[in-house]
């Protein structure tokens, strides 16, 4: 299996490849070449429930098939998925799939937990370390730092705007030391992610520190979101005997394109929802034929502030008309006060406890789609109890994994936002404490 750029100047690449170069030279994204396409009568054979890493290896295997890290597919889905998904029903015509058991209590851990491993294995093989630098305005930094930590041939820089993300997303990115490095940054989210293309475009320190990314761009982070779709959608097909209906919280519409390949593969996935806030580009999109980004605004779901998805290429790639737009989903734009709402009455309603991007696809089928709709879970509500617990007056206990990192010292270096600045800490290999 080979990708190709969404901008087909470049010249096509196995998955491996892919990972070190991020964007495509012709600054176009990857895609499969060609979608592999799964006979449900033997994807029906296929275990499920046994184990989410051997269901993994089986649905990863044509995206990997000649590839360098073919061989260790099944090590590598092993140590990326060894956290439950959950999948079940509120009632009749209400499920829910829970995607934040990972270490970082969010979906990002399936995609970040899988790159660590694919990367860690690629610079073993040659024998050199990596340098993977990320730039954060919360969420991606700590589900990042948490997988490639004590990844063997790995080091990671991670960028957060200063005193500009929450106390525990701060805990996230600056608890880890050993290979993962923290660095304040003295500007906006957009500093840090101009600091990581500057740095990666300039080809002489990309190539002496074997520099790479591990932004949601990359393959190895929206490959492992094909999985919760194709395995939840045959287990509710098992159950109800029929497809799966989903709404999707969506941002940069990388877990939106987990979702839109499974289907393609030939998994019994029907409607898809993606669910926007304030900032909704896409449901304009589809209102008005026309595409315009804008600047983000701050919502209640920070992690989809996004004025500019950057999967669009992806997404426009796949459907390339806009008839095959308009049948394969909607998109509906939720509030601030909505998701407040959704918030209350999902509790009331249901006893769930919802995060602020969970609640948005609560909200549309609390007050939109009648019929089976399965709302998808991407984060769990304690990692944003500021928002959660004023509204139900009641305390949200920390998963374990996250009420550990609050009890551990943070490590960061501060720097200006400018790229002197940045080199010359890249420049020192060893973490910075
Ligand atoms: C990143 C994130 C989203 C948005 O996902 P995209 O793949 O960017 O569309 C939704 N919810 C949570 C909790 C997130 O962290």
């Amino acid at each position: 299996m080979k990708f190709i750029s969404t901008r087909h100047q470049a010249s096509s690449l196995p998955f491996s490849e892919t990972l070190l170069h991020g964007i495509a030279p012709d600054g176009g994204l990857y895609v499969p070449e060609s979608i592999p396409i799964f006979d449900l009568s033997h994807i029906k054979r296929i275990e499920t429930k046994t184990s989410f890493s051997k269901f993994a290896v089986d649905i990863l295997r044509p995206f990997l098939k000649g590839d360098l890290l073919e061989q260790s597919l099944e090590s590598i889905c092993q140590e990326a998925f060894n956290f439950p998904v959950t999948f079940f029903d509120l009632d009749s015509e209400t499920s829910v799939l829970e995607l934040f058991y990972g270490p970082t209590a969010a979906f990002k851990d399936f995609g970040a937990r899988f790159l660590a491993s694919c990367l860690s294995r690629l610079a073993q093989q040659r024998g050199i370390s990596f340098h993977i630098l990320v730039a954060t305005s919360g969420d991606t930094g700590g589900a990042v730092a948490s997988a490639f930590f004590q990844r063997p041939n790995t080091q990671v820089t991670v960028l957060f705007p200063k005193g500009r993300i929450s106390s525990l997303q701060e805990k996230q990115i600056t608890v880890w030391g050993e290979n993962v490095s923290a660095l304040a940054v003295n500007g906006s989210f957009d500093d840090c992610q101009r600091l990581v293309k500057e740095m990666l475009s300039d080809t002489n320190s990309k190539a002496k520190l074997a520099l790479t990314s591990a932004n949601s761009i990359s393959l190895g982070r929206l490959l492992p979101q094909i999985l919760y779709y194709a395995s939840s959608s045959l287990e509710h097909c098992h159950r109800h005997g029929s497809e799966a209906n989903y709404i999707i919280p969506s941002g940069n519409l990388g877990n939106a394109m987990g979702a839109f390949y499974a289907r393609k593969m030939g998994f019994p996935l029907g409607k898809i929802v993606l669910v926007q806030n304030a900032n909704c580009p896409l449901v304009d999109y589809l209102k008005n034929d026309v595409w315009a980004t804008r600047p983000s605004i701050p919502t209640l779901a920070n992690a989809m502030d996004v004025g500019n998805p950057s999967n669009m290429e992806r997404l426009n790639h796949l459907f390339p008309t806009r008839k095959e737009v308009l049948s394969a989903f909607e998109a509906f734009s939720v509030s601030d006060a909505e998701i407040q709402e959704s918030i209350r009455q999902g509790f009331s309603k249901w006893g769930q406890i919802w995060c602020p991007h969970t609640a948005t696809a609560g909200w549309i089928r609390l007050d939109q789609k009648q019929g089976r709709w399965i709302i998808v879970a991407t984060a769990h509500p304690s990692k944003f109890s500021e928002t959660v617990e004023p509204l139900l007056g009641r305390k949200i206990p920390l998963p374990s994994s996250l009420a550990e990192i609050y009890s551990r010292p943070s490590h960061f270096q501060e720097i200006e936002p400018e790229l002197k600045a940045l080199q010359a800490k890249i420049g020192q290999t060893h973490s910075f404490f």
